[in-house]
């Protein structure tokens, strides 16, 4: 994949560390990051201008980033990141996991000239607030999509059995040790050793979580079906 960014540190910083860094060293992962400064003609390097009818702050200058996007490192589909994007979740995760490529555009100060968002494929946003940059909301794209590229996880049915997962349910809780800590006791079930009960319980509690911290999920799946009910008795 490939990141058009004027902070391209920012983007090679994060991910030389912790999985994606290990992922980029075993070559799981490839991030090609463009520098937008290195595709304007002036010796100011610009790349923001005023924008047309007044108003506060710069804009995104459409020349150089256009400029950029015809750079054969550019694979498409071509993603820009905006507020007023689709809100990105687990499932264009895992689309964006199955291609061989993507690009994503990095805005900065007041966003792009609107000729920048005409030339992408799609828009993505992180969610409902504004960032000063693209840059973070590229790194959650690369970051939710590349761990569920194959072996990038150390145990590869740890993505399956998370949050958001085909069904659409959140993750049941999990303990480590103590036992117990200030009165607050692991679950018997998880202790005793039937498996076919843990797993059991453990579905009973990404039903109950969904329905209490997240109903629109369950509205999204089509509600819980009647064996699914059974398991929650
Ligand atoms: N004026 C724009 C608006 O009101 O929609 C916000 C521009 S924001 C300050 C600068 C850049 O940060 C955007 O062009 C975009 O690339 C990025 N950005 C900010 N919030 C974002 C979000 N929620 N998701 C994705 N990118 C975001």
């Amino acid at each position: 994949m490939s990141v058009i960014t004027i902070f391209p540190q920012m983007i090679e910083q994060y991910l030389a560390s912790s999985v994606m860094g290990r992922a980029t060293k075993r070559e799981l992962l490839e991030v090609t990051v463009l520098d937008l400064r290195s595709f304007t003609d002036d010796p100011h390097r610009s790349i923001d201008d005023a924008p047309y009818g007044g108003g506060p702050g710069m804009l995104m200058m459409a020349e150089p980033m256009l400029r950029a996007l015809s750079d054969p490192r550019v694979v498409a589909p071509v993603i820009g990141l905006s507020p007023i994007g689709k809100t990105f979740d687990q499932v264009d995760a895992r689309a964006l996991s199955s291609l061989a490529g993507f690009t994503l555009v990095c805005g900065r100060y007041e966003g792009f000239d609107a000729r920048i968002e005409e030339r992408c494929d799609r828009l993505l946003s992180i969610g409902d607030f504004v960032l000063a940059g693209g840059e973070l909301a590229a790194l959650v794209v690369i970051e939710a999509t590349a761990r569920l590229l194959e072996g990038v996880l150390g145990n590869e049915t740890s993505a399956k059995d998370e949050s958001f997962a085909d069904d659409l349910l959140l993750e049941y809780p999990q303990y480590t040790r103590p036992r117990e800590i200030d009165g607050a006791a692991v679950p018997e079930v998880l202790l005793s050793g039937d498996h076919g009960e843990v797993d059991r319980w453990r579905y009973a509690q990404r039903l109950v979580r969904t329905m209490q911290h997240r109903p629109d999920l369950i509205e999204r799946r089509g509600g819980i079906s009647e064996k699914e009910v059974e398991i929650l008795h």
